[in-house]
């Protein structure tokens, strides 16, 4: 067997403790005599699965009992229109744009009502975040949205907006888990857990109860209410007991590596590493504006096209996969998550030296 640093935007790295506790019980999950993936989702054991990892998740994020925790399929981009859907009561919402996944978010938003771009970032191509202190929130919203870190750009929110009283709505997916969380300044946290959490096809999202209504927008299906699912502890239909299963291994995982004010310490260590060394590069360079950078997605170019997919391909030869940048931005694009351990981080710098070295 040999493991490469995978870099990753998403499906991402995991926890190689995790994989292997997978792997043990992968033929009889606890005497059960079976695997997890074989089990029904109505059965005692699973209970216990889904009962655990709500309890360890709320105990990570210091998650209030006013909101929820629903586990939800879908992905994150079937959201996009759940929110809408469940939230836009005066059919007003507004959006700030900082990215491909807060646009789509936007656009989404605009089939069920009138979605306002408050603020965006994209005349510098996304390498920045707005100042958010004091927008042109409409009196009328329903809620104020944005996507906290972005996956393709590698800007994070440092400093979340001044909604002037209105709800905050906030995809996290890749940033969950990466740093404590203040629950109570949002109405919605939700990610896809597939970037820092665990298995795709699942989304995570924390919801203020009073938020979760039968007022939804005429013909919401069931399968898209919040309701159907808060009211039924996420089991109205069967489940991705397999994504909630690793979740629930990641968030004990996390839970002994101390809580995510250590994740929040190691990942910037991490990052550390890898944007002095692109801000001491002669070859490389961060394309984001250095106070708006994220912990999680650290895109870089040469300037060169042919040298970036040059790197890119020795990089691979050299056990660090996955750093291409996203097609609509090129260049590379190294993501760090919560399971990269830091002796990756300092591989990649040191290969980027060497490659530095050999190509300058
Ligand atoms: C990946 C990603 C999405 C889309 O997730 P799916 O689960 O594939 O729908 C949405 N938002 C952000 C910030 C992402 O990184």
């Amino acid at each position: 067997m040999s493991r490469v640093y995978n870099f990753s935007a998403g499906p991402a790295v995991l926890p190689e403790e995790v994989l292997r506790e997978a792997q043990e019980e992968m033929m009889d999950y606890r005497g059960c005599g079976m695997s997890v993936m074989e089990m029904s989702h109505r059965s005692a054991a699973f209970q216990q699965i889904i009962d655990e990892a709500e309890a360890d998740l709320r105990e990570l994020m210091n998650i209030p009992k006013e909101y929820k925790v629903l586990f939800l399929q879908g992905g994150a981009s079937l959201q996009f229109a759940m929110i809408p859907m469940n939230l836009m009561k005066n059919r007003v919402a507004d959006y700030i744009v900082t990215g491909q996944w807060a646009k789509k978010a936007f656009q989404e938003a605009q089939k069920f009502g009138k979605a306002n771009k408050i603020a965006t970032s994209e005349d510098r191509t996304f390498s920045y975040i707005p100042d958010c202190s004091d927008l042109p929130v409409s009196p009328d919203a329903d809620y104020v949205y944005i996507c906290e870190n972005n996956t393709i750009y590698g800007t994070k929110f440092k400093e979340l907006p001044n909604t002037k009283g209105k709800v905050l709505v906030s995809d996290v997916s890749s940033c969950f888990l990466s740093e404590p969380v203040d629950v109570p300044r949002y109405g919605i946290i939700y990610g896809g857990v597939q970037k820092n959490i665990g298995p795709a096809g699942m989304v995570i999202a924390v919801i203020r109860e009073d938020l979760i209504t039968e007022d939804v927008l005429p013909g919401t299906p069931t399968m898209m209410t919040y309701k159907t699912h808060a009211d039924a502890g996420s089991l109205y239909n069967t489940p991705n007991c397999w994504s909630i299963y690793i979740c629930g291994k990641v968030f004990k995982w996390l839970k002994r590596m101390g809580g995510l004010a250590v994740m929040k310490e190691k990942n910037e260590e991490k990052a550390k590493l890898l944007y002095d060394y692109l801000d001491s590069s002669k070859l490389f360079r961060g394309t984001v504006v250095p106070k708006d950078r994220s912990l999680m997605n650290v895109p870089f170019v040469t300037g060169d096209k042919d040298l970036d997919a040059k790197f890119v391909k020795e990089a691979k030869a050299a056990g660090l996969e996955n750093l291409k940048g996203h097609r609509t931005v090129g260049g590379m694009r190294a993501s760090i998550y919560n399971a990269m351990p830091r002796e990756g981080v300092e591989a990649l710098v040191a290969f980027m030296k060497k490659f530095e070295e050999e190509n300058l």
